[in-house]
Formats: C-alpha cells, structure tokens, sequence
C-alpha cells in the first residue's frame, strides 16, 4: 500500500512537472506572436522571459556563421544589470561558453569546477547553453548564465532546449522580414534612408526636439550641374558619383560625435539630406563645410576618367521658438539651398527662419 502510494505521487509529481514546464512554453510562444515595433524587441522580450522563468541572472543570444564559431556575435543580451568593466568580462566569458556549446552541438550545462576548467573563473557560477540549429547547421546559441553556483535543473534544461528549437525555425524567417523591411526602407542605389522613411523620421526628430527645447538641423546637398555630368560622362558614371557622394557623407558621419542619431537620406534625383538632432547653427556649418569640402576634393572616377564633382548645400537650424513646424525647416534649408546655387554653387549657406 505504502509503495503504490509512493508511485501515485511520483506520477503525481511528473504531471504536475509536465504541466509546468507545457503552461511556460505556451506563455513565450504567445508572447512571440504578439505583435513588436522590430523583430528585435520581440528577442529582448522573448529572451528576458526565459530568463526570469529560469531564474537567470543574464541571457544572451548570440548568432554565429555556420561551421566558423570565431564569428559569433551576442545579437539581444538582458539582465542584471552589470558595471561596463564587469559587463565586458561577464561577456568574454559568454563567449567562451558560447563556443563551447557551438562546438558540442548540444545542450551543455556547466558549474563550479567545469566552468574554471573552461577558464570562467569568476562572476558565473553556472551556465547552461543550447545551440540553435537549422538544416542541420549550427547557427547560434542560447547562453543562460547564474551568479549562484547552483547547477541549473531540469525545467530550466527543457525551457532552454524548447526555446532554442522555437528560435531556430523563427529566427531566420524574423532575419528576413528584418531585412525586406531594412530595403523597404533604403534607397536603391545609394544605400541612404530613402525619401518617404525620411520625412517620417524628420517628423519624429523635429518633434522629439521641440519637447526637450534642444537644437536640430537639417542639411540639404544638391550636385552641382549634374545634368552636365550625365551628358557628358554618361548616366553610369552619373549614377557613381551619386554613391560616392553618399559614401563621403555616411564616412562624415562617423566622425560625428553624436552619429548615432544622424539621418543621411537620398532627398530625390541629386538631391541628399542630412538630419542632425541636438546639433545647433554652430555645428552643423561646420559639419556642411566638411562635407562640402570633402565632396570638391575627392578623387571620383568612373572609367579611369576623373570626374570632377562640386555640390551646394542649404542648411537650417531649428532652435526652439523660431520655427513651429518641420515644413519651416525644410523650407528654410531649401531657401538656403537656393541661395548657395543663386551665390555661385560649391557653397553653403544657412538660414535659421523661414524666407516669408
Ligand atoms: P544645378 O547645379 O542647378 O543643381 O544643376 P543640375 O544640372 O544639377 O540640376 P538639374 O535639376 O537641371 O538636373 C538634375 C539632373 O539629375 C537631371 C537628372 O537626369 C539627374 N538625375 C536625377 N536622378 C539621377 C540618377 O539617379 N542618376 C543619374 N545618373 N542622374 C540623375
Ligand atoms: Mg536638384
Ligand atoms: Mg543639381
């Protein structure tokens, strides 16, 4: 009587187990589906969850190109938060167990002594990784790591493993739809932010700026005599110097302190645009006649013949009660604009308030 009893509650026991581990892997599969801004915010949410249901310190989810792990690179990461020096360790030893799973190709749990024989000597007490395989090609991996040296259990074993199958059959197809929506988004030939992304996003920074009362500029760049440029070199030597020009701008960009924000967009035919948040009058003149200077100098060729290349560019400001509406800034910066070409070309001009 005693040892049936026993089996009933093991079995018991198992049930509720399954139970448990069945209601955890519906709750992040429904929260997968919902709907997210960007695929990436649907894997901060995803992998956060896991954590807590694991009761993880930190997740992380790297990607990797098959059959050469050194390439790996941890795409969403959440967790405890960590200062930047012990961050910087704690994600060196990710890595560590990253390829560690990526070379086993199977769920790999380790703690205390196995994690100091793998050169994780401190911070992590335990860690468990599950690789993400599609067609049967490693692409990535799943890394929960704990500061506790409590070896992660069995719930946490098969979360992981349900959660790193789900992955490999969505990731690819969210990289995708990434993707298409990166191009939707892109200009063709240039690379740049195309027209109609661009006056959304101008929209958001003009009125992100208004909030906080700080600056924001607006740079348009028109080619000099491009039509010339067409008919005399041809509309493929045309259609060069069009991503060269967007080359030097995105480089220029780079050097600005605060890129982060800047928006380098093709504005129509030879027409290119640059947003520049929190930059004031100041700033961005200096930044125009970088770019300005850059554009007359730079070797452009197309077919061994140098083609020289000048542009002109407008370039407004908007600083707080001087303009209302986005239509001034652009209106101002076309004003500008119109003024380097009227002045001569090869120019900047600005303006900080709109022509009446
Ligand atoms: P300005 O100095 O006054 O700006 O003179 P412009 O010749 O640059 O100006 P205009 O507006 O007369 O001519 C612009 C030309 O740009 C006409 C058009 O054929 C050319 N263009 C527009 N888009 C493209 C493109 O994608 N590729 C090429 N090759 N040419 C383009
Ligand atoms: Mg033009
Ligand atoms: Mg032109």
């Amino acid at each position: 009587c005693v040892s049936r009893n026993i089996v009933k509650n093991q079995d018991y026991e198992s049930y509720r187990f399954e139970l448990r581990v069945t209601r955890e892997q519906l709750e992040l599969r429904a929260l997968a589906d919902q709907q997210f801004k960007t695929p990436v915010i649907m894997l901060e949410e995803f992998l956060d969850r896991l954590r807590q249901l694991t009761n993880s310190s930190r997740a992380s989810l790297f990607l990797s190109t098959p059959r050469d792990f050194s390439n790996c690179k941890s795409i969403v990461d959440c967790g405890m938060t960590l200062q930047a020096g012990v961050k910087t360790r704690w994600k060196e030893h990710e890595l560590t167990l990253v390829r560690l799973g990526l070379n086993s190709g199977e769920n790999t749990s380790l703690s205390g002594e196995q994690l100091e024989n793998h050169g994780v000597r401190s911070l992590i007490g335990a860690a468990l990784v599950s690789p993400l395989i599609t067609n049967r090609k490693r692409i990535g991996a799943i890394c929960l790591t704990n500061q506790e040296c409590q070896p992660f259990d069995e719930r946490a074993l098969r979360l992981i493993s349900w959660a790193s199958q789900f992955l490999s059959n969505t990731l690819l197809k969210v990289l995708n739809h990434a993707n298409i929506e990166k191009q939707a988004r892109q200009d063709g030939l240039t690379g740049l932010v195309n027209r109609r992304s661009f006056d959304e996003l101008i929209d958001n920074a003009f009125g992100r700026a208004q909030a906080a009362q700080s600056a924001c500029s607006l740079i348009l760049i028109d080619l000099d005599h491009f039509k010339s440029i067409n008919d005399t070199y041809g509309h493929q030597a045309g259609d060069e110097v069009l991503r060269r020009v967007a080359r030097i701008l995105q480089d220029r960009i780079k050097e600005i302190r605060s890129s982060d924000n800047v928006i380098a967009a093709r504005y129509g035919g030879e027409e290119l645009a640059i947003l520049l948040p929190e930059i004031g009058l100041a700033g961005a003149e200096r930044i125009a006649e970088v770019i300005r200077h850059s554009i007359e100098t730079a070797a452009i060729e197309f077919n061994d013949t140098r083609i020289p290349v000048t542009a002109s560019l407008g370039l407004s400001t908007y600083t707080s009660q001087a303009m209302e509406s986005v239509q001034t800034l652009v209106a101002a910066a076309d004003g500008a604009l119109y003024q380097a070409k009227s002045d001569g070309r090869n120019r900047v001009c600005s303006l900080t308030s709109a022509p009446v």
